[in-house]
């Protein structure tokens, strides 16, 4: 452990400000012997979002021989953390779209078809064209899945009409959403937000939607004729006390009623009812003018049904991928590492947690291509810009412990400033292409 590293604070405010210094300097890792240089490893990445694409950035400058394949069906990239804005009206849906050939590295094979299989003792991918692509290192990157199915009666394609709005599915569900929510912002009614029990990603936005929504009902008039409802599936709002005590007081001066251990579990669209159940095990039925819904998480199918998930644990049932937390290499198979939302670690399914583990991911596959251990550490590190109303946010930083670990001096992360939002509005899409393309 004594030869362990950590990503600096330093590092990760450069890497924020998109202006950091080559990898090397900047984390003070390690680079590999000449003769992994020279290799020709065939490395496969399951994923082309955030976290697959800036890993094959990576690899392809520090292995200029390897053989490293992409399976990724999908050619827009979706900026997902641009959806909360688009969803309460503040960025038009075509900011957070782009292309992943912008980003994708020239030199890796791009298999635009999706992984049906992954078979990590033979050591191989299937995919669902029947393409059979064998592997030395695999690197799983395939984000979530989100299961609106685990809500009976949710229909995705109604997402927009009759009051029913739900910012995570796609940009265009965000842009959906925003024409419900601009509505039930001027009427007014009865307003529910719903928070799963599951993992999810970006803890932060049921939160950002529930708060900003309100901002727009205070702007558009809507707010003095309605009742509002947040629904957790948890025993709170978000995982830092500070900060869940905060969202309580905000929501209890705001209007709004919140429900502990409180899951939506059905929902007639037709009828605008919403189901929950409560801690007690009683449901409990609502009609609602607006109910915004965030689904269950869960890891993609080919995760959970190959043997790289967690089979014991509370992140089993998920079926997340059974990464080491520190090292974010497989328990079981070495030459397999997961990055991003898919793994199973304690918090942190965030764009932030990726930016700062993909140096981690690419130092130790690195390492094992090597001959080495892996020695490079994770923290846990994630971030969330907790947007309280239309230019006032908190930057809360915090690592796998819940300790907060601010990078910014000026922003304090106990604090609503303008300065967060800016950030979030402003400086977070330039510094998140940039991790992309693995510059920072
Ligand atoms: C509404 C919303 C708001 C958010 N806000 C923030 C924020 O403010 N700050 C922040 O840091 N983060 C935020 N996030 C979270 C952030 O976007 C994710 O944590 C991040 O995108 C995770 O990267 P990833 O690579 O793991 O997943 P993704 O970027 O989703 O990439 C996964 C890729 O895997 C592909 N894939 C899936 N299954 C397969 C398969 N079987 N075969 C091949 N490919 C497959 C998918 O097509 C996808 O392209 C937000 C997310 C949402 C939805």
């Amino acid at each position: 452990m004594t030869n362990m590293v950590k990503l600096s604070a330093l590092s990760r405010r450069k890497f924020l400000a998109g202006g950091a210094a080559a990898l090397a300097t900047a984390t003070g890792l390690t680079s590999i012997s000449a003769r992994a240089a020279e290799s020709a490893p065939r490395i496969v990445i399951v994923g082309g979002g955030a976290a697959g694409i800036s890993i094959a950035n990576r690899l392809s400058r520090a292995l200029k021989n390897a053989d490293i394949t992409v399976i990724e069906r999908k050619e827009t990239h979706y900026y997902w953390p641009g959806l909360t804005l688009v969803a309460t009206g503040a960025w038009p849906k075509s900011k957070v779209l782009d292309h992943n050939r912008s980003f994708m590295p020239s030199r890796v094979n791009w298999v635009k078809e999706m992984a049906r299989e992954i078979d990590p003792d033979a050591k191989r991918v299937t995919t669902d064209a029947g393409r059979k692509v064998d592997y030395d290192y695999l690197v799983v990157a395939n984000g979530v899945e989100y299961h609106y199915g685990a809500i009976e009666g949710m229909d995705i394609n109604a997402i927009g009409q009759n009051g029913l709005a739900s910012v995570y599915q796609s940009p265009d569900a965000a842009a959906k959403s925003w024409d419900v929510i601009k509505t039930f912002s001027q009427q007014g009614g009865e307003g529910i937000f719903t928070l799963p029990s599951t993992p999810i990603r970006c803890a932060g936005a049921p939160l950002k939607m529930a708060l900003l929504t309100l901002d727009r009902m205070r702007q558009n008039g809507g707010f003095d004729k309605s009742n509002m409802h947040f629904h957790s599936g948890t025993n709170g709002l978000f995982g830092i006390p500070f900060h869940n005590q905060f969202l309580l007081d905000e929501f209890a001066n705001n209007n709004t009623q919140v429900n502990l251990r409180s899951e939506l579990i059905a929902v007639d669209v037709a009828a605008r009812q919403a189901t929950f159940r409560q801690a007690e095990g009683d449901t409990r039925t609502q009609t609602y003018d607006l109910l915004h819904v965030v689904p269950p998480m869960r890891a993609p199918e080919v995760v959970r049904n190959s043997n790289l998930a967690w089979t014991e644990g509370n992140m089993a049932a998920g079926g997340w991928l059974a990464v080491d937390k520190d090292t974010l290499q497989h328990m079981t198979y070495p030459e397999v590492f997961g990055c991003g939302d898919v793994n199973g670690t304690p918090r942190g399914k965030t764009a932030a947690t990726v930016k700062m583990s993909v140096p981690i991911v690419v130092e130790n596959l690195l390492a094992v291509i090597d001959g080495r251990d892996p020695s490079a550490t994770f923290d846990g590190y994630t971030s969330c810009p907790l947007l309280t109303r239309f230019g006032a946010a908190m930057l809360i930083e915090f690592d796998y412990n819940g300790n907060l670990t601010p990078t910014f001096p000026m922003i304090d992360p106990k604090k609503e400033s303008w300065m967060a939002w800016i950030m979030k509005d402003q400086m977070l899409k330039p510094a998140y292409q940039q991790m992309l393309r693995g510059r920072v």
